[in-house]
């Protein structure tokens, strides 16, 4: 099963990407978190994207294309993955599409996690990432039991920095303009599945479980 997730930033890609490859026994592959681990790490990939991510702004999509492409190929991938904030322009979803024909394949569902503007600037503000796992809490919504530690590992929890108000304005105006056209794009291709992602995290899931099938 080869998924995409589409949704603005702070939509619950994420969240519901963890879960769907937990289900279904598949990779959680997010450019972001991939983008993430270089710049901690100190890689020269990391130092150019981090100069973008700050800004708010999308990498560009000459050092995301290839890095996609070579993971998809790797051997945990042969049933199936899931793809978190990947493709998010219209050429990183043609370049997608000519990798996979390449190895005789296609996607399956790209399922659009909708949420208005509204609520993802509280879904933003509130988010806290874990330092240490990339564990992802929400102080409102997903709070952890100990306030500011990870449940997972104990790790301490950090504040994104491109999940600042004055970066937030700018990612959704990006979205809008250069990932939104996305959605008309699968649904051309036919595989398009929209949830309402302003449930419960739980009966997000549920929903997208309905349309994978259990
Ligand atoms: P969110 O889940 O909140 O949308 P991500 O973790 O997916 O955030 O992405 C964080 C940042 O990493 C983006 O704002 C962008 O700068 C960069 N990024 C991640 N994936 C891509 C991509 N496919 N193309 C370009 N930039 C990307
Ligand atoms: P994305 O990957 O689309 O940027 P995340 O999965 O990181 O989004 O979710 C953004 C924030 O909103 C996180 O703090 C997460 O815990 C929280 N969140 C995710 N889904 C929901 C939901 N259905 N209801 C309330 N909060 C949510
Ligand atoms: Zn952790």
């Amino acid at each position: 099963m080869k998924i995409i997730m589409l949704g603005a930033p702070g939509a619950g890609k994420g969240t519901q990407a963890k879960r769907i490859a937990a289900k279904y026994d598949i990779p959680h592959i997010s450019t972001g978190d991939i983008f993430r681990a270089n710049i901690k790490e100190g890689t020269e990939l990391g130092k150019k994207a981090k100069t973008y991510m700050d800004q708010g702004l999308l990498v560009p999509d000459e050092l995301v294309v290839d890095l996609v492409a070579d993971r998809i190929q790797k051997d945990d991938c042969k049933n199936g993955f899931v793809l978190d904030g990947f493709p998010r322009t219209i050429p990183q979803a043609e370049s997608l599409d000519a990798a996979l024909e390449k190895l005789e394949q296609k996607m399956d569902y790209a399922i659009d996690v909708d949420v208005p503007d509204e609520n993802i600037v509280s879904r933003m503000s509130g988010r806290r990432a874990c330092a240490g796992c990339g564990a992802t809490y929400h102080i409102q919504f997903n709070p952890t039991k100990t306030e500011g530690i990870c449940d997972a590992c104990g790790d301490k929890l950090i504040l994104r920095d491109d999940d600042k108000p004055e970066t937030v304005q700018k990612r959704l105006d990006v979205y809008h303009d250069q990932t939104q056209p996305l959605i008309q794009y699968y649904e051309k291709a036919g595989i398009l599945e929209s949830v309402d992602g302003t449930m419960a995290m739980d009966d997000v899931f549920e929903a997208i479980v309905k349309i994978l099938g259990a």
